[in-house]
């Protein structure tokens, strides 16, 4: 099961498990489309795996299996300043 992480590990802007605009590769490091579009090239930073769509959960199954809360944030990665 996804864990669903709740910002993008770049430039930590909150993304909700209902949101289209995250991408993950496939240990689910999380991106923002902007950050992965201008700063990745579509590739991710820590494992140089691919993204692709974050698939959205179901808002009644959030309940049951809920987002993760747990924040990554590692900007050094992404080429900002930490
Ligand atoms: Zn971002
Ligand atoms: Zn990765």
């Amino acid at each position: 099961m996804l864990e669903l992480r709740p910002n993008c590990e770049c430039c930590d802007r909150d993304l909700p498990p209902d949101s289209g605009e995250a991408l993950i590769c496939s240990f689910e490091c999380t991106w923002c489309r902007d950050c992965a579009e201008t700063k990745l090239g579509m590739r991710c930073p820590n494992c140089g795996g691919e993204l692709v769509a974050r698939p959205v959960r179901p808002a009644n199954k959030l309940a049951q299996f809920p987002a993760s809360t747990v924040r990554k944030h590692r900007p050094e990665k992404c080429g900002e300043a930490a």
